[in-house]
């Protein structure tokens, strides 16, 4: 790619953050250079994703993460509280989150061990002071008293379906926090399972925001669900269950 096409891409991605009310300065820009670029090479030897055209490393998955965002007040995007981002593979959404707000404290929980030392690499190389990677399963860590309602926002992109997700998410959440699950595609019936595995998890789903940004327009939402009420003390259920045996 020359050097013009990477300008182009990352205007790609400036102005679309900005549609989204972000604004990247010049660090920020280099650090998600940086981030594609150790994203590519590493998917050269493990799994990283399945999109590997640099421009739609920006689209697909960075700018993808940030339309987050849209369910989140511009006051509150920038405020210094916890956001964690279950099942975070490769870093999405929650990486590209901890870039753009740098005053959040973002923490990324994924499964397996390969990913999570890809997340810590890039974790180093970008300097990112706001962003640490856990390694475990979220039916484990969130039994755990120090992770148990401890977070304002909640994230999960592409981890399973609408109820196993909820029951990943809401422990974690405290009351009065949101989970923001990006989806696409025909959601009805995703939707009202969703409902009902939301009221056992003390949890509310809202109206889903739609992403209209003119590079993604292609029926994307965010899934939002409110945390009503701590999370009652059996959920999640012991790791498997929720994937096997989804509530609702
Ligand atoms: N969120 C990323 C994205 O949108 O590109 C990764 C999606 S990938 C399809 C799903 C990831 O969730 C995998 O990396 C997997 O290891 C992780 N995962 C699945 N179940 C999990 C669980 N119960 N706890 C933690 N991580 C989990």
């Amino acid at each position: 790619m020359s050097v013009d096409d990477e300008q182009g891409d990352l205007t790609a991605l400036v102005e679309g953050a900005a549609a989204l009310g972000v604004t990247l300065d010049d660090a920020q820009v280099a650090a998600f250079a940086r981030y594609r670029d150790l994203l590519l090479d590493w998917n050269a030897r493990i799994n990283l994703t399945a999109i590997t055209d640099p421009a739609e490393v920006l689209t697909r998955h960075f700018l993808d993460s940030l339309t987050c965002l849209l369910a989140v007040p511009p006051e509150r995007r920038q405020q210094p509280l916890r956001l964690l981002d279950v099942g975070s593979g490769a870093g999405f959404p929650g990486l590209p989150l901890a870039i753009a707000c740098p005053r959040r404290r973002v923490t990324l929980l994924e499964a397996t061990g390969k990913k999570v030392r890809f997340l810590e690499t890039v974790i180093t190389a970008l300097g990112l002071v706001n962003a640490h990677a856990i390694h475990g399963r979220a039916e484990e860590v969130a039994h755990q008293p120090g992770q148990r309602g401890r977070y304002d926002l909640v994230t999960a992109r592409a981890v399973a379906s609408l109820p196993t997700l909820l029951e990943y998410c809401a422990p974690f959440a405290h009351t009065g926090g949101h989970i923001l699950m990006p989806k696409k595609g025909d959601l009805a019936q995703e939707l009202a399972a969703g409902e009902r595995a939301a009221k056992l998890l003390g949890a509310r789903l809202l109206m889903p925001v739609p992403v209209t940004l003119p590079l993604l327009d292609d029926g994307r939402v965010i899934v939002v669900a409110r945390q009503q009420r701590p999370c009652p003390a059996q959920y999640p259920r012991p790791a498997g269950a929720p994937a096997k045996r989804p509530l609702g």
